[in-house]
């Protein structure tokens, strides 16, 4: 029988191409961490891929990584929050992801902050930075990061900031995002210097790119259409 989504063949391609990436530019397989993204996708698929042995799962919405992760009795899984967070949602995400992607503001800094605070928790964060400086697009800008950072380190302390994470504004579009995973690292390697911090995480390169993305040194890459197949196209790609 034919499988149309989340497939074992689909999946294993994926470890394949990162395997090959990984050689080509001299960096170890354990290095870099997979997180497939299962935004839109049914609990199921989740635990199919699961069952392939993926671990890290990434999700965009609160409600719908809440939702499916009650559904799933899976309490080994990782999970990933990708996607933007509101500020009046931070109540719902402080503390229940490995890993937040997003930070953005300072004002969710500080919404985090609060919840993590009263419970007495941290949570691990990247900085998503708006690489392209595309108005639109969520993020912070690269002149402003050394600012957030900042606030993070003297206000925040039950937040902890492990590097950085971009969505370049190319898409799908392989090598020409390379210049914009080359700056993330530089941008990194800036506030490692300046503020005297490891930030060892990049989170870059999805389906159409993540070859390039590990090329300059992600050690995230987050893949959704590759391991799942295509989302359903109403809610594609955030046009929700
Ligand atoms: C949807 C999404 C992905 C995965 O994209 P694909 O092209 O399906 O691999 C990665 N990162 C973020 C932030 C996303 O929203």
């Amino acid at each position: 029988m034919m499988e149309v989504s989340a497939g074992r063949p689909r999946y294993e391609k994926v470890l394949e191409r990162m395997a090959n990436a990984c050689e080509k530019s001299g960096r170890k397989i354990d290095d870099v961490r997979l997180v497939a993204v299962s935004k839109f996708h049914p609990a199921a698929d989740v635990e199919r891929v699961a069952s392939y042995g993926q671990i890290d799962f990434g999700e965009n919405y609160v409600q719908e990584a809440m939702q499916k992760r009650n559904e799933l009795d899976l309490p080994d899984l990782r999970w990933h929050m990708i996607g933007h967070v509101q500020s009046r949602k931070a109540p719902a995400v402080a503390g229940k992801f490995v890993l937040l992607h997003t930070l953005d503001s300072i004002k969710l800094s500080n919404a985090l902050e609060k919840t993590l605070n009263s419970k007495n928790i941290g949570q691990t964060a990247l900085i998503e930075v708006n690489i392209g400086g595309e108005e639109q697009k969520s993020g912070v800008m690269a002149n402003e990061l050394p600012q957030l950072v900042e606030h993070v380190l003297a206000h925040c302390p039950h937040l902890k900031l492990e590097g950085l994470m971009c969505l370049p504004p190319v898409f799908d579009a392989g090598e020409a995002a390379r210049p914009f995973f080359a700056r993330l690292r530089l941008l990194r390697d800036e506030l490692r210097k300046n503020f005297d911090l490891p930030l060892p995480q990049l989170s870059m390169g999805m389906s159409g790119d993540f070859e390039w993305a590990i090329a300059e040194g992600a050690t995230i890459v987050r893949v959704g259409t590759d391991i799942f197949g295509p989302r359903p196209p109403k809610m594609r790609d955030g046009l929700i």
